[in-house]
């Protein structure tokens, strides 16, 4: 195990450390996390004496270690793969937005011993397209590509909730995509959603009336992996959102960059996520270039 992660056994004989750590994220695999790197400068500049680490737990472990980050006064944490789920059950109080998405992934630690889960999914979507963009979601003609998968249902979900200008969703299983647009029914957004199928010819036939194209898939993550569209037909106003980073160059975002386009990879989404669960927790504006250096260093991204 990573030297710097810690686990359950090390909550129940509990050094906090100095500063002390009071913010986590909790995961299992948790070891390539890059939070700390953006969450502890971010403390630093900010001149609040507390450290973010990461715990490694297991799915059985869950509920114990969060009760036990509440009683060592931990002011929140932030769960990944596989927890999100469990913790929408764990917590006391489901924010909204969470329980529409069906999971959790920051906790905040009340005054009064309680426990809020909320969901930066949807709020970070938003804040990575309008800090990185400078454009709103409800401008826009919108395509998510793997709209069926948890980051790619989130993102559809948040748009149709703006209410964007139009949202094709595409799937390579078509069925999880329809079953999402069903979702977003009654949603300001709801009535401009269509499920285009996951095939290079129906997808190069819409791109011209798109603005935005969001790939939640992993495709691109290995080398070989298809394209996501037809890279002939970007073109100079496509706005191009990768979640994936690494590669921090995806295959993907190589192509739209060739073509004139603006593109980032999925670094800005975890950055925008990561700002977006400091201020739940300290109900200020976070550092966001601290953050972003932060994360730079760790990766390498400019
Ligand atoms: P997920 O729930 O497992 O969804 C995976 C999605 O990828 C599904 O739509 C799946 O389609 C599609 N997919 C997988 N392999 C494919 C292939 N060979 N061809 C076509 N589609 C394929 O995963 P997730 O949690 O949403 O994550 C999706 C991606 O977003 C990952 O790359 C992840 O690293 C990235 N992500 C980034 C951030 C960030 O902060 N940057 C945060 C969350 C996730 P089917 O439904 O047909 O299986």
């Amino acid at each position: 195990m990573n030297s710097d992660v810690l686990t359950l056994d090390d909550l129940r004989a509990w050094k906090p450390g100095e500063p002390p750590m009071r913010l986590a994220v909790l995961g299992d695999p948790v070891a390539h996390s890059l939070s700390p790197q953006m969450h502890n400068p971010a403390l630093e500049a900010c001149g609040i004496a507390a450290r973010y680490g990461k715990i490694h737990v297991r799915p059985s472990e869950f509920r114990e270690a969060l009760r036990l980050l509440g009683s060592l006064g931990f002011i929140g944490v932030n769960c990944t793969i596989p927890h999100k789920f469990a913790a929408l059950e764990a917590v006391d109080e489901v924010a909204a937005a969470a329980r529409r998405l069906g999971a959790v992934n920051t906790v905040i630690f009340r005054a009064d011993g309680s426990t809020e889960g909320r969901n930066s999914d949807g709020p970070g979507f938003l804040r990575t397209v309008s800090g990185e963009f400078g454009r709103s979601v409800r401008d826009l003609r919108i395509l998510i590509l793997g709209a069926g998968g948890g980051a790619g249902q989130a993102a559809a979900v948040q748009c149709a909730m703006e209410g964007c200008r139009s949202l094709l969703l595409a799937n390579r299983t078509r069925e999880k995509a329809d079953q999402v647009a069903a979702g977003l029914a009654g949603l300001p957004g709801g009535d401009v959603v269509r499920v285009v199928p996951w095939e290079s010819g129906a997808l190069r036939g819409e791109l011209d009336g798109v603005d935005l194209i969001v790939n939640g898939t992993s495709l691109g993550m290995t080398a070989g992996d298809p394209p996501l569209v037809p890279y002939d037909a970007l073109r100079p106003g496509h706005l191009v959102y990768d979640m994936v980073y690494k590669p921090l160059e995806t295959p993907l975002v190589a192509a739209a960059r060739a073509a004139g386009a603006a593109a980032i990879n999925g670094l800005p989404m975890l950055l925008w996520q990561g700002v977006q669960s400091f201020e739940w927790w300290f109900g200020r504006e976070a550092p966001v270039d601290v953050m972003r250096a932060g994360l730079q260093a760790a990766t390498g991204w400019r």
